[in-house]
């Protein structure tokens, strides 16, 4: 297994939500120097040095200062830290036939299907008020199965392999707690929170829980498939594949040249945030790199963005979803996404700087057109370019499953995508 693989697995483990993600990203940017930095304003940047700032936890900007002045241009890799999921609501708990369960709301497009008979745990940010009266958050991570949705057994649903449809509201609340106790059944939430915090910050002393945004994951770890491991099972593979990408690259990269990586929450469910890529992150930290807004244009002018995010590999079970000249194949290399209607960003000289690169790095790559039938998905790339005015390129690995709890990529495409990412920021092209 190479490297990037292994460290690609560990990372998916980690990154358990968006929250999690950007901690697991600050960790290796900083293992490899990178300097966390609360504001830009005002600062100098060594070139060769590099420096990462974050947003609600969840979103995260990182670049490493090239020896060159900046407003030549920049090169940068977007990608985001969100996948959907199940995610609490704030009154959860609920007594149904004995038993103990968790109000869930959908976050993003979720294929629901997945998500019964799976072991679950817990994971994501709560804000509480500590033993001095502050308020402050912390990251919580259960890491061990507190939740289950089980299907309806077929004996009471004959038609269920014909067309099960899921009711969100009714159908999905996962069970948590099902033995009768001395006190009554009745979890005590807050407290369960707190006993988590308690034990993963024994040093916050005795807390109490004002609110939280948690979501479920699935338990089992990422795992290599195949009998000659060619396919790479997860949760999170979109986009968590190509965060990880983005961030083996930047440390690989030329200390020379000027490159930027941004990771940002909330695309799944339309980017439109404080810290989506909708928001003014990259455009501030632009401006600050380069101290003037005239400075800021003129080097998003000469910018390039690459936005990676997974595209649809050809199912073998449902090949005739794809357009036949357009389907990409799981292990054959990256994919440029192209939609003239601009739900992805790429522009024919973008397809060709990129084929350019491919060429060079001696990397394959394929090329997704949606079916003339069908709709298109979207990415960060079509609202980064309207956001910032800088040319943006849609690429992704071929993955299948999306927005399953379980998606499935190729593993020759991480590191194809890994060399294609470097050579990107190295300008081989
Ligand atoms: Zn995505």
């Amino acid at each position: 297994m190479s490297e990037r693989l292994d460290d690609l697995l560990a990372f998916l483990g980690e990154a358990t939500s968006p929250f999690h993600a950007v901690t697991a990203l600050s960790r290796r940017l900083q293992d490899a120097g990178f300097t966390a930095v609360e504001h830009l304003d005002g600062m100098s940047f060594e070139a060769g040095q590099g420096y990462f700032v974050t947003a609600n936890d969840s979103s995260i900007v990182a670049f490493r200062a090239g020896s060159g002045r900046c407003e030549e241009g920049l090169r940068m890799i977007g990608a985001h830290t969100d996948s959907p999921n199940l995610s609490v609501k704030p009154n959860p708990l609920k007594q149904r036939s004995g038993t103990q369960q968790l109000a869930v709301d959908v976050y993003g497009g979720a294929l629901l299907n997945p998500w019964f008979d799976r072991d679950l745990s817990l994971a994501g940010r709560v804000s509480f008020v500590n033993s001095t009266g502050d308020l402050a958050s912390r990251l919580i991570d259960f890491r061990r199965p507190i939740a289950i949705i089980p299907s309806l057994a077929i004996h009471l649903d004959r038609e269920a392999n014909k067309n099960r449809s899921i009711n969100p509201q009714t159908d999905i609340l996962p069970l948590i707690a099902g033995l009768p106790t001395d006190e009554g059944s009745s979890l005590n939430w807050g407290q369960f929170l707190a006993d988590q915090l308690g034990a993963q910050y024994p040093e916050e002393g005795a807390v109490r829980i004002l609110d939280f945004e948690l979501s479920l994951y699935d338990c089992q770890p990422p795992g290599l498939v195949g009998i000659d491991e060619a396919f790479l099972a997860s949760a999170r593979l979109d986009n968590l594949l190509s965060c990880h990408a983005g961030l083996t690259a930047l440390l690989a990269a030329d200390p020379a040249q000027w490159s930027l990586l941004v990771c940002n929450d909330h695309e799944e469910v339309g980017s439109t945030s404080a810290v989506g890529a909708q928001g003014p992150m990259l455009v501030d930290v632009l401006n600050s790199i380069t101290g003037t807004a005239a400075a800021s244009r003129r080097l998003r002018e000469r910018s390039k963005m690459l936005s990676v995010d997974n595209a649809h590999a050809v199912h073998p079970n449902f090949s005739d979803r794809h357009d036949e000249a357009h389907g990409p194949l799981l292990n054959q290399g990256p994919v440029v996404k192209i939609n003239r209607n601009q739900r992805y960003a790429t522009s024919g000289e973008g397809s060709a700087l990129l084929r350019l690169l491919a060429e060079r790095a001696e990397v394959p790559l394929q090329h997704f057109v949606v079916r003339s039938d069908m709709g298109c998905g979207s990415t960060i790339g079509p609202i980064t370019a309207a956001e910032t005015g800088i040319t943006t390129i849609d690429l992704g690995v071929p993955t299948l499953a999306m927005h399953s709890i379980r998606e499935l990529a190729g593993t020759a495409d991480i590191d194809y995508l890994g060399l294609l990412l470097t050579a990107f920021y190295n300008r081989v092209a």
